[in-house]
């Protein structure tokens, strides 16, 4: 399924449905969407049975498992735009089945990005499958081949797994549970971006083996998303938070993705004055103009910021 999040290719929902848990959620697009066409359903209109349910009820498709095997290009592909994967309504046995299939899937690149990485943690790292009472191994590798094989990397090669930072404190709460999952590519979602975030912290683990160590944040993380809200309650974002988050990318060797402003454009990121009847909104040392997410665009300070930890590019015929 196409898409137009910039930072993907298509999107693949084999669940719906989630709660909020943050200041990030306040708004969320999914919630807002699957309510509106589930008012539009209730009223008579022509909408798949999904929008029968509230959004806050999970709801799992198994017919959507098999998606990715007919899609011919390879593609970078969303998981759960509208879902949390690791909502603890979304059953173990689930998320191993979508596990399963993206391994199956090696052509595709597969985006999961989650609010509740310390699920995520656990299933992943390998404690599930010591409190199965299992050894510790690969949990891909049992999937596929039915046994552990010497030599199987701990992990998929073409699985991203993100959390979403809005501010400091998610960046504290969520991001050590990100660096404690084995992950080819970790990923920072810092949309809407809420706050300034600083990721040169130290994380610290504890482990029940050992005396514990602490990893500075930013060392762990292969590449930061970030944005601005949009929609009619859009909050907006400081042309400060990003670019600092810009800055430390930049400083570490972090690719960066900016997004979009969303709602609202600072005076000191548009050439255009948008006249004196346009909605402002004082935020500090800067004034942002409500122009709408297309004006407002996706320039930060003159330029595009388009990179992948991939290496690759945004494709350009999306605009
Ligand atoms: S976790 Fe994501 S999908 Fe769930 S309510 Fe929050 S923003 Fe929406």
């Amino acid at each position: 399924m196409g898409t137009a999040i910039e930072w993907t290719d298509a999107v693949w929902n084999p669940v719906t449905g989630c709660s909020k848990v943050s200041e990030g959620c306040r708004n969320c697009y999914a919630f807002g969407l699957h309510d509106m066409r589930r008012k539009a359903l209730l009223e008579g209109k022509k909408l798949p049975k999904q929008y029968a349910k509230p959004f806050t009820e999970i709801q799992l498709f198994p017919d959507r498992l098999a998606a990715p095997f007919k899609w011919k290009k390879p593609k970078r592909v969303f998981v759960n735009s509208m879902a949390d994967l690791f909502h603890k309504d979304v059953p173990d046995d689930f998320i191993w089945s979508v596990f399963d299939i993206m391994a199956k899937c090696q052509e595709h690149t597969f985006q999961i990005l989650t609010k509740r990485p310390e699920r995520m943690e656990a299933m992943l790292s390998g404690r599930y499958w010591r409190d199965l009472g299992t050894s510790t191994r690969p949990f891909f590798a049992r999937i596929i081949k039915g046994e552990e094989r010497e030599g199987d990397v701990p992990f998929l090669p073409n699985v991203w797994l993100g959390t979403s930072v809005e501010n400091q404190k998610a960046a504290d709460e969520r991001v050590r549970h990100l660096l404690e999952t084995p992950a080819t590519v970790r990923f920072l979602s810092c949309e809407p971006l809420l706050g300034p975030v600083d990721l040169e912290f130290t994380a610290q683990f504890e482990h029940p083996d050992n005396e514990g160590y602490g990893v500075q944040a930013i060392k762990g993380i292969d590449w930061i998303i970030a944005g601005g809200e949009s929609g009619t309650n859009a909050r907006p974002l400081h042309s400060d938070w990003v670019e600092g988050l810009r800055d430390q990318c930049e400083e570490y060797g972090v690719p960066f993705f900016f997004k979009q402003w969303g709602e609202w454009v600072p005076f000191n990121q548009t050439d255009t004055f948008p006249g004196h009847k346009t909605e402002s909104i004082k935020m500090g040392n800067i004034t942002c103009w409500r122009v709408g997410k297309k004006k407002a665009g996706r320039l930060l300070d003159g330029q595009e910021w388009n990179q992948f930890p991939d290496g690759g590019e945004r494709d350009a015929s999306r605009t």
